[in-house]
């Protein structure tokens, strides 16, 4: 199904004619729940992996044998979305029944996995692959079509509370026997970084600059224009929220710095400044940025998890930027949490 973004409550470059200087293209992925295939761009589907090559792990020493089992996470997520999509009998409740609920009891966080040790190497997670036909402004080498997104589900690396995400990029055509079995860990640190199988529904919109990277003249008159936050009500909008920066997991246009102020991100191989490759993003919409519903899913926007469709969750329910150097594809992609 096309999604489609409508336009802006107002034409910011109208408002601010200087703001052209600093608009770009995204590309909105979309994506919704689906069963997606090897040969499909996706979010939590099978990837495209030639089945001699092998699969990345994570060795970076850190805890690996406690968290969420992966297997409880999909049937939680199952139980759920079946149970509140059912008509409940007449007089009875909505929601999981009392044997679904004892199930949804059972899952707990624990001691999943006590044979790993803290450097045995674990399957990374596959989390998206990207098919350059489907995503227009995919960045990324010309000659190679598929981006891989991969990440290990434990927030303990690099000496952060973070993920270890990893890349791989590929050509289609060099892939002959494809990996049946795709190998994910038993045991994941959190559960927001098992991906719900989603199909992806690429479009491409207009958007502006951060807030905080424009010129502070600018800043000054755009937020007289919002003006003061007592005098907003439903029928004002907000440069940060409306107007600049589409919500949700995209490709290439602007990073947002709604949590941080502006960093520059510099490659840490060659220390060129880095591009905005792609954000992964834990909602795809919230209260605060509605006018980028799509129009498709304004019917529907207030149903359970309509909104958080992969199920995935970066940062506290924020999002994360993934950078990658203009120059060389096998440095090592920086990403910045926001949220
Ligand atoms: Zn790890
Ligand atoms: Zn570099």
């Amino acid at each position: 199904m096309t999604r489609t973004t409508p336009p802006r409550p107002v034409d910011v470059e109208t408002l601010f004619p200087e703001l052209a200087a600093y608009r770009a293209s995204a590309t909105r992925l979309h994506p919704r729940p689906g069963a997606p295939g090897v040969g499909d761009s996706s979010v939590g589907g099978p990837f495209l992996w030639p089945a001699d090559e092998p699969w990345p792990v994570c060795t970076e020493p850190h805890r690996r044998r406690y968290g969420n089992r992966t297997e409880d996470v999909r049937t939680e997520r199952r139980i759920l979305a079946e149970a509140w999509s059912r008509t409940p009998a007449p007089g009875a409740e909505p929601g999981p029944t009392a044997e679904e609920g004892e199930i949804l009891s059972s899952f707990k966080r624990g001691r999943h996995a006590p044979w790993l040790g803290d450097e045995d190497p674990i399957p990374l997670m596959a989390v998206a692959q990207l098919y350059r036909r489907d995503v227009p402004g995919l960045g990324g080498p010309a000659d190679q079509d598929v981006l891989q997104l991969l990440w290990c589900p434990f927030d303990a690396h690099h000496g952060k509370h973070e993920p270890a995400v990893v890349l791989r990029w590929r050509r289609s055509d060099e892939v002959g026997e494809v990996l049946a079995d795709q190998p994910e860990p038993v045991v994941v640190g959190s559960e927001g970084y098992v991906p719900s199988p989603c199909v992806l529904d690429p479009e491409t919109v207009v958007e502006h600059q951060d807030f905080g990277l424009l010129p502070e003249a600018l800043q000054a008159r755009i937020e007289e224009w919002e003006g003061d936050e007592e005098d907003q009500d439903e029928d004002s909008f907000l440069y940060e929220s409306d107007l600049s920066i589409a919500p949700g997991w995209k490709v290439g246009g602007f990073a947002s710095w709604a949590a941080t102020d502006p960093a520059p991100v510099e490659c840490g191989d060659c220390g060129h400044s880095m591009e905005l490759l792609l954000t992964v993003a834990s909602r795809e919409w919230d209260s605060g940025s509605r006018t980028w519903i799509p129009l498709e899913d304004r019917a529907t926007a207030e149903e359970m998890d309509a909104n958080i469709p992969t199920h995935v969750t970066v940062g506290r329910w924020g999002s994360m930027n993934v950078f990658a150097c203009p120059t060389d594809t096998t440095h090592t992609p920086r990403f910045v949490l926001q949220g």
